[in-house]
């Protein structure tokens, strides 16, 4: 609704001017992929790609999916265009609908948007620390206070398979606790047990599953050191989370959610990582990488409880009393909006004076031109200053200038 979409507009903008102070530019990316990029991309044992897609087989029989996540798009589109090769970091960003077929409830819908970054090329730590910042700040900037930082490593893909086969061999034996799904998933990607709901699978993981921090190389561990001491250096509070994994099947290394207290049972703002296998694995020259996503509905949520709601309000309504005046009066509002920016509204149901009056009121219009036959024939238009009750009589010729001089709101 129009209410609505003013502060999405209003949060949009500051979504813009933000990422654009750290150097980030907007990529668009089509509404539907194909399919496979899916697969690939996020994993096809992951929830988003088995169960919540919404896929079909187009008439050239094509197998085409809605986006149900942006990172693959940009990863697409970026090798496409061979954005790595015109220069070395690329640092880009969205905001975007996309959807998935969940059980809708507060902050949980099937079409839903996101904004994020995503920067492509660096392997060290102050990028990761960059993309964290950057989620961390934009949430304070809009005034939001119970942040809590989650971060975790699970290491680089050359030790995911160790870990993987300790993690099977642990939940293998206690199989008949966990639900019907994640035995499934101890043959298919045992990670992805760590995606369960169920409070059981949860249970059997917090007392069986091997900590995926006693596996990182030391490559990874200087890794992740270092981006927890920047992210100390930058006064970002973070907590330990050694099972954050995240849904998605691309991430190495570092991963890392925002969550607000503020939001109850669906708490997560954003989440992200890194995923420094990604770009190759969808056919590019190897790039590591690091990104977020954050959901727009989630932060709209948050707002909500803490600002106030945002009024449309025009500067002039126009009031017109007779056919005479009409087409004065359009004339003069089509120059008040082009050559001085304002938002006029015209009478178009030619009502009373009075009924015109409230409507000026209900449109919280500063000024109201009165326009009527007498006025045209005097070459004079009626002014009433909304806020202050007072009114004048003005040239109609000199209407502009007189609203040059009373702009400013
Ligand atoms: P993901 O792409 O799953 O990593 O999610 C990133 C963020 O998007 C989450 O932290 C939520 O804020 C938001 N999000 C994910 N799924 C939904 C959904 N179905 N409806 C609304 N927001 C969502």
């Amino acid at each position: 609704m129009p209410v609505d979409t003013l502060r999405w507009q209003h949060i949009e903008q500051h979504i813009h001017s933000f990422l654009k102070n750290y150097g980030y530019g907007e990529i668009r990316t089509p509404a539907f992929e194909e399919t496979g990029l899916f697969i690939r991309g996020v994993g096809k044992d992951t929830d988003v790609v088995s169960k919540e897609m919404y896929s079909w087989v187009d008439q050239g029989n094509n197998n085409l999916t809605l986006k149900p996540e942006l990172t693959a798009p940009v990863v697409r589109s970026f090798i496409q265009h061979k954005l790595g090769r015109l220069q070395p970091i690329n640092r880009l960003y969205y905001i975007d609908a996309l959807f998935r077929r969940e059980r809708p409830q507060k902050g949980r819908q099937r079409q839903f948007h996101q904004f994020g970054v995503e920067a492509f090329g660096s392997e060290h730590p102050e990028m990761d620390v960059e993309v964290i910042s950057i989620a961390y700040h934009i949430y304070k900037s809009f005034g939001l206070k119970e942040l809590s930082v989650k971060i975790n490593s699970i290491g680089s893909p050359e030790v995911r398979p160790t870990y993987l086969k300790e993690l099977k061999s642990q939940l293998e034996s206690h199989s008949e606790k966990l639900c019907k799904t994640c035995n499934h998933r101890l043959s298919t990607n045992a990670l992805r047990v760590f995606d369960c709901k169920n409070s059981n699978c949860q249970l059997v993981l917090d007392e069986f599953a091997p900590v995926i921090s006693d596996f990182l190389s030391d490559d990874d561990r200087i890794h992740f050191d270092m981006v927890l001491n920047l992210l100390s250096e930058l006064k970002i509070p973070y907590t330990l989370d050694n099972k954050l994994v995240r849904g998605l099947d691309y991430y190495t290394r570092t991963t890392f959610e925002i969550t607000s207290s503020a939001l109850g049972s669906q708490d997560a703002l954003c989440g992200g990582g890194r995923y420094d296998k990604l770009v190759e694995q969808l056919g590019g020259d190897s790039t590591p990488a690091v990104g977020f996503a954050a959901g727009m509905e989630r932060l709209l949520i948050v707002l909500d409880d803490i600002s106030e709601p945002i009024q449309q309000n025009c500067d002039i309504y126009m009031v017109i009393l007779g056919e005479k005046a009409l087409s004065k009066a359009l004339i003069i509002a089509n120059n008040l909006r082009v050559d001085l920016n304002l938002s006029v509204i015209t009478e178009s149901s030619r009502r009373s004076v009075k009924a015109q009056m409230k409507e000026a009121n209900r449109q919280g219009a500063r000024f109201a031109i009165i326009l009527g036959e007498n006025e045209i024939k005097n070459g004079l238009a009626t002014i009433k200053n909304m806020n202050e009750g007072t009114q004048e009589e003005i040239e109609l010729n000199k209407i502009i200038e007189y609203f040059k001089e009373n702009r400013k709101r």
